[in-house]
């Protein structure tokens, strides 16, 4: 099994290459460029891609794939918004995916968002490295016995959701399904977690029917004061919608890892750049919004799974077994 893997840093490439050694039938190439339309026919010769969250693997891409020969895309994170799925099942190409590396880490970094911007860390940091030890504009709330909103109670979801127990929060959440394991959670319509919580943390996947599914409406009926964070995808939220309803003071804070304008940007240093027309500018310009660059799965643990993850997909695959993480197109 010969994988072409895109978009290689080198964290990837040391938690993969410790991975090999338990998995001799697999061979890698690693490659810095990302998988688009362009790059797809660097992979003749390969039975698989390995991919990130940032690849483009459209219409176009699948396209260029089939013609190269690949039978396999492995996903090396759990969303897949960015693959057409229909044409990969089109032409027989199997997509698998890494659904639950470690739901901890990302639930551990949306609660760190949540902290962060409401406890105004991220000023506070920046306030006594200049000897400025003065308390102004940090004020704060407790999230001891208010609302936290959970949308999407999956692995992420559920491990957000026992976090904010542990904070003695009332846990509310509102998701298609009830996650029978979370018997200390109310379930609520959408609306009426818009209209309670204290603090709403997004974690549904992005699809046609959850894609800005936070816009001027829902904005509206949220209660004033609320903080948002979005560790999932961008495209949840409506940019534009969101900065009017910071700027008409709805948020106490906002905490987000991922967002709309992201793909050019995530895992590059672009310090010396001027970021025009950006809406990623205008967010930034808040003081009560702090932004990650895509960061909730960046554990040492996580990093460990994913690989291992990957890698065992690889292996079923080339059996023709099956693991359980088999990216089907819905409906
Ligand atoms: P999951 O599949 O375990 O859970 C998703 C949940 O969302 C499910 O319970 C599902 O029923 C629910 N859902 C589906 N449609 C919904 C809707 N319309 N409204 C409300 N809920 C809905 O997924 P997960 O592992 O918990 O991951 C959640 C998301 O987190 C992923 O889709 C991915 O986009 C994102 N993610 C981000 C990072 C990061 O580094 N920031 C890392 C991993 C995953």
């Amino acid at each position: 099994m010969k994988i072409l893997f895109y978009d290689t840093k080198s964290y990837d490439k040391e938690s993969f290459e410790k991975q090999l050694a338990n998995f001799p039938e697999v061979e890698i190439d690693f490659m810095k460029t990302d998988l688009a339309p362009k790059t797809a026919p660097l992979a003749k010769g390969f039975d698989a891609v390995c991919a990130f969250v940032s690849s483009d693997i459209g219409t176009e891409t699948v396209e260029k794939l089939h013609e190269a020969g690949v039978k396999l895309i492995l996903l090396r994170c759990a969303g897949f918004n960015n693959v057409d799925l229909e044409k990969a099942e089109e032409y027989g190409i199997k997509v698998m995916r890494v659904p639950g590396y470690s739901p901890e880490a990302v639930a551990e970094h949306a609660m760190a968002l949540a902290l962060g911007v409401t406890r105004r860390l991220h000023k506070a940091y920046v306030k006594v490295r200049e000897n400025d030890f003065s308390l102004s504009g940090l004020m704060g709330f407790n999230f001891y016995q208010k609302t936290a909103g959970i949308v999407g109670t999956g692995k992420i979801g559920a491990a957000m959701a026992r976090i904010c127990r542990g904070f003695g929060m009332n846990v509310i959440a509102y998701d298609v399904y009830k996650n029978p394991d979370l018997d200390f959670v109310e379930y609520v319509s959408l609306d009426e977690l818009l209209e309670r919580s204290d603090l709403i943390s997004l974690h549904c996947p992005l699809m046609d029917n959850t894609y800005h599914l936070i816009n001027k409406e829902t904005i509206a009926k949220m209660k004033d004061g609320v903080v948002l964070v979005n560790t999932s995808r961008g495209g949840l939220v409506k940019t534009d919608d969101l900065i009017e309803g910071i700027r008409a003071r709805k948020f106490f804070g906002v905490g987000l890892d991922v967002y709309e304008e992201e793909t050019k940007n995530v895992f590059e240093d672009r310090s010396d750049e001027i970021l025009e027309h950006s809406t990623t500018a205008r967010l930034l310009s808040f003081p009560n919004v702090m932004i990650t660059s895509h960061q909730g799965f960046f554990t040492e643990e996580a990093l460990a799974a994913i690989s291992e993850t990957t890698l065992q997909n690889a292996v079923a695959f080339e059996k023709g077994e099956s693991t359980g993480n088999e990216v089907v197109k819905q409906g």
